[in-house]
């Protein structure tokens, strides 16, 4: 499978009237990104975050200074952004079937493993879209894009991230539940936030050193 689906069919966070025109709709390519467009729109996260991710798609799907598709091609073994200098659109591409570890342990387990999820990946691709159409340069963001990707992670009852690679991210990225319906904290703090201020004294991703500082750069959901 492989192909390219215009970014304009993934405008399924604009308001109503707002006209999906396009014209693969009905392939399996646009098939997929439009169900996963749908999965994320509709998660709810128990940490009630999802407003976030909502206004993330709208951004997405009107941005004034680039244009975005997605490319699924199930070859691939890295979803990636790539935004080639002086090029348009910029593209995403995204491996619907791709479900290979991202790291070990999971909340605390180590005999298991953080899974890609198609859906979850198409996500982080598309927060580094918005990223760049904000003017950042999302090689610098990464924890950001993941910090968003763990917003539907929890939503769907998925373990979530809380490296790039081997570097560890900050703790602000994770959130965890007290219960079910209970109130959610980041794992450095002591007690349930929202009062309490999140520990940030790991290195902000525009600390470290980039990986690809050039306007002719990839960010993928993993480092290579
Ligand atoms: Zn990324």
């Amino acid at each position: 499978m492989f192909g390219i689906v215009i970014i304009a069919a993934l405008v399924l966070a604009a308001p109503s009237g707002r006209a999906m025109a396009d014209p693969t709709t009905g392939n399996s390519e646009a098939a997929s990104i439009a169900a996963a467009m749908q999965r994320i729109q509709r998660s709810v996260d128990p940490c009630g975050e999802s407003r976030q991710v909502v206004a993330l798609l709208r951004e997405f799907g009107r941005c004034p200074n680039a244009t975005y598709k997605i490319n699924a091609d199930t070859r691939v073994t890295r979803n990636l952004f790539d935004r080639p200098q002086g090029a348009s659109p910029r593209i995403i591409t995204w491996n619907p079937e791709l479900r290979s570890e991202l790291e070990s342990g999971c909340d605390g387990d180590p005999a298991k493993s953080v899974q890609r999820d198609p859906t979850a990946s198409l996500l982080h691709e598309i927060a580094h879209a918005v990223q760049d159409c904000r003017g950042l340069n999302p090689g610098e963001h990464e924890a950001e894009a993941v910090r968003i990707e763990n917003i539907y992670r929890r939503a769907v009852g998925l373990c979530q991230r809380s490296r790039y690679g081997e570097e560890i991210l900050p703790l602000r990225v994770v959130k965890l539940q007290s219960s079910r319906g209970g109130r959610c904290w980041s794992p450095s703090t002591i007690v349930p936030d929202d009062a309490v201020a999140h520990d940030d004294s790991r290195p902000r991703p525009q600390q470290r050193a980039t990986r690809s500082a050039v306007v002719d750069e990839s960010s993928g959901d993993r480092p290579n």
